[in-house]
C-alpha cells in the first residue's frame, strides 16, 4: 500500500457519490458540516469529500484535507459551463493554469492578481495533468463514453481539452456574463466555482493538484436546464470512471513522490 493519501473533492454530492462507492475500508469523518470519507482504493490511500459550492466552500476543505488527513495530492473532479466555443456538453477539460475571474483589488493590484501572492494564475502538476489525459484518453479510445448514459452527450464522443479554468462565486448563466469573461481572459475554456480556490491554497501549502472538469452547460440561458439534466444523468458516471482509471494508472506511469 502506498502511505500517501490522495484528497478526492467534488462540489456536488452527485460528484462524489460514485467516487465514494469505490472505497474499501471506508470510515466517514465528520468536520465543519462535511464528510471526509476515507478508505482505499486499489492499495491507494483516498480521501473522497464534497466541498460543498463556491470558493470559500472549496479553500476551507482543501485545507482541512491538507492540515487533518495530510494528502499530498489533489484532484478535483467536477462539472463546468464552457466559455470557449469548441467545448460541447460533455466535454473534458483539465485545467492548465487556474483563476479567479472575480478577484479584483484595484487599484492596489491588477485585475485578477491574488492578493500577498503577486500572480493571477496557478499551475496545476504538470505531472497530473499528464497522468489525467492518459486515463481520459484512454477511457475515450476503450469507447467507455459511447455506453448508454453518456450517448445523450456528444454521441458518446467527448474530446479532451487542456486548457485554462477559471473560478467565481456565481453560476454562469448569460451571454453578457460568458463574454465578459472571454473578453477579460480570452485563454479560459471553462468557468466553474471552486479550481482557482483550490489551487490558491494548494499553491500556498505546496501541494500538487488537478482539476478535471466535464462540461455541464453553456454558460448562456441554456444553462440552468442542460445543469439539472446532465448532472442528475452522468455527472457521477463521469467522475467515478475518470478517478477510477487515473488511480489504477498511476503505478504504471508515475511516483507522485
Ligand atoms: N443550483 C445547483 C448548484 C449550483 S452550483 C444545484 O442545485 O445543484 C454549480 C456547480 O457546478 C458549481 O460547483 C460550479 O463549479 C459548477 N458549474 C457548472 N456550470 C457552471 C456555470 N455555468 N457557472 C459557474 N459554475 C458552474
Amino acid at each position: 500500500m502506498d502511505e500517501h493519501v490522495i484528497g478526492i473533492m467534488g462540489a456536488m454530492t452527485e460528484e462524489v457519490e460514485g467516487v465514494v462507492s469505490l472505497l474499501q475500508n471506508r470510515k466517514e469523518t465528520v468536520i465543519g458540516m462535511r464528510s471526509y470519507y476515507s478508505g482505499d482504493y486499489n492499495d491507494q490511500k483516498l480521501v473522497v469529500v464534497f466541498s460543498r459550492w463556491g470558493k470559500v466552500a472549496a479553500a476551507t476543505t482543501v485545507t482541512t484535507l491538507i492540515t487533518e488527513f495530510n494528502v499530498s495530492a489533489i484532484i478535483f473532479t467536477g462539472v463546468a459551463g464552457a466559455i470557449n466555443s469548441a467545448l460541447r456538453i460533455g466535454d473534458i477539460v483539465i485545467g492548465k493554469e487556474l483563476m479567479q475571474h472575480d478577484l479584483d483589488a484595484r487599484p492596489m493590484i491588477g485585475q485578477f492578481e491574488i492578493p500577498l501572492i503577486h500572480k493571477s494564475k496557478i499551475d496545476s502538476s504538470a505531472s497530473l495533468i499528464a497522468l489525467s489525459s492518459v486515463a481520459v484518453n484512454q477511457l475515450i479510445e476503450e469507447g467507455m463514453f459511447k455506453l448508454e448514459p453518456f450517448i445523450p452527450y456528444n454521441n458518446g464522443d467527448p474530446k479532451l481539452f487542456i486548457g485554462d479554468i477559471a473560478s467565481g462565486d456565481q453560476f454562469i448563466a448569460s451571454q453578457e456574463d460568458k463574454k465578459r469573461i472571454h473578453d477579460a481572459l480570452p485563454s479560459v475554456m471553462c468557468v466553474e466555482m471552486e479550481g482557482g480556490a483550490v489551487a490558491q491554497i494548494c499553491y500556498e501549502y505546496n501541494i500538487p493538484f488537478v482539476v478535471i472538469r466535464t462540461i455541464s452547460d453553456t454558460a448562456d440561458h441554456d444553462s440552468p436546464d442542460n445543469f439539472q439534466e446532465f448532472t442528475k444523468d452522468v455527472a457521477n458516471l463521469y467522475s467515478k470512471v475518470i478517478i477510477r482509471r487515473i488511480i489504477d494508472l498511476k503505478p504504471q506511469i508515475q511516483k507522485l513522490h
